[in-house]
């Protein structure tokens, strides 16, 4: 007897995603995906691709995580880990990065 699989496409190649959540490991960062639903060879990727580096610990942030922002010199955004490896402090911004942009972008009163 098979138990009932449902199969989800994905939102890049339009092939079987497998199972949600996408779950790749990424530079020692697991990445746990579940929207938008995209298989796991084309969220490593993504990931090369629009992997940024953080200003705190110069590792590599990938896409569909978790963000700090940081308001560089020139006005530029500078992004952080939002992880207890990479505890920042003084991020007065945090949001979702997507694909190659931020998402979600919230503001976090100053205390
Ligand atoms: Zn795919
Ligand atoms: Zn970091």
């Amino acid at each position: 007897m098979k138990s009932e699989q449902v199969s989800f496409k994905c939102s890049e190649c339009g092939g079987p995603s497998g199972e949600r959540p996408t779950t790749i490991e990424y530079y020692e960062q697991e990445i746990f995906l579940f929207d938008p639903i995209i298989c796991a060879n084309c969220l490593l990727k993504l990931c090369e691709e629009y992997a940024v580096p953080c200003a705190n610990c110069g590792g590599a942030i990938p896409p569909f995580s978790q963000v700090g922002v940081l308001k560089g010199d020139c006005g530029e955004r500078l992004f952080v880990h939002m992880t207890t490896a990479c505890n920042s402090v003084g991020s007065a911004f945090h949001g979702y990065f997507g694909k190659g942009e931020i998402r979600n972008f919230v503001q976090i009163e100053a205390c």
